[in-house]
């Protein structure tokens, strides 16, 4: 296969992003954006921060549509995937990157937390993927990219058994998802963060965070662009032959 010119465009693509009011779906958005994309904006409250950013979106020439919905509510999700075939006819790529962390360890953790970490994070993505996939079974290509993290991988430093079991699962999800849709050509595929400056990072203490990025052999964390950017690389071209892989994002921390 030849690449285009711009190998990364994404012109006259669609793609919807969850959780993209603020962190790393914000700036996914952005990028995509910047590379031609029209974009779903998935968001749960704050949407005024969803409104600002597709306005940027506006600036940059491309569409931005606002679909709030709670990701982990199943009725809400089947609402979200009618109005994105009405906005865009169809979807090219789907960003599951919606979550939240809610830290504590096994000792302080109740069932509640439990549930609505599970529920945002891997629930939400069988929710989001169920009702969007048919849009691009019907286009024969697609891209979905599924937010893990490094506690899915080597569990968490936090101690968050829920979270590292959510995100855990999403890989397993994915590679499962990535077998099964790789004969309609849409690819599946997940990205693993390490410690990313976000809202999210707030919950965690300095002392775990100053633990972490000591131990990560770029010396610090990602910014949530840095991140954004294996999210474009998963969507275009250059990934072309990629499914069912994770990728790890986390300045050398994974090998430590
Ligand atoms: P933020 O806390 O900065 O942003 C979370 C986003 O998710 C917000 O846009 C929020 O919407 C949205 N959201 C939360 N719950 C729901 C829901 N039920 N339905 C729809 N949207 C929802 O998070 P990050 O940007 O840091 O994280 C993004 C993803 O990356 C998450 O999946 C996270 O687990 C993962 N990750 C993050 C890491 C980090 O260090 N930051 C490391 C590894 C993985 P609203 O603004 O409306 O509340």
């Amino acid at each position: 296969m030849i690449f285009p010119n711009n190998p990364v465009s994404l012109e006259g693509k669609t793609a919807l992003i969850t959780g993209a009011s603020r962190g790393i779906g914000r700036a996914t958005a952005l990028l995509f954006a910047r590379m031609g994309a029209d974009i779903g904006i998935n968001y749960l409250r704050n949407q005024a921060a969803a409104e600002e950013l597709a306005t940027e979106i506006g600036r940059l020439g491309c569409r931005a549509v606002l679909f709030q919905a709670d990701v982990a509510d199943r009725a809400a999700v089947v609402q979200m995937a009618a109005q994105v075939k009405v906005a865009f006819g169809g979807l090219d790529i789907l960003v599951n990157n919606a979550g939240v962390s809610l830290t504590n360890d096994i000792f302080g953790l109740t069932q509640e937390t439990w549930h609505q970490v599970i529920e945002t994070n891997l629930t939400g993505l069988f929710n989001t993927c169920q009702e969007l996939i048919p849009l691009m079974q019907s286009q024969g290509s697609g891209s979905i990219i599924n937010l893990s993290s490094i506690a899915g991988r080597r569990g968490s430093m936090f101690g968050d058994v829920h979270y590292a079991a959510a995100k855990a699962g999403v890989i397993g999800f994915t590679q499962t998802l990535a077998r099964t849709l790789a004969r309609w050509k849409i690819r599946v595929n997940a990205v693993a963060p390490g410690v990313t400056v976000s809202d999210m990072l707030a919950e965690n203490s300095s002392e775990h965070l100053d633990y972490i990025v000591q131990n990560t052999p770029l010396g610090r964390s990602a910014s949530v662009e840095e991140v954004a950017g294996v999210c474009l690389f998963l969507a275009s071209g250059l990934a072309n032959f990629m499914t069912g892989t994770t990728l790890d994002v986390n300045g050398g921390n994974y090998m430590t």
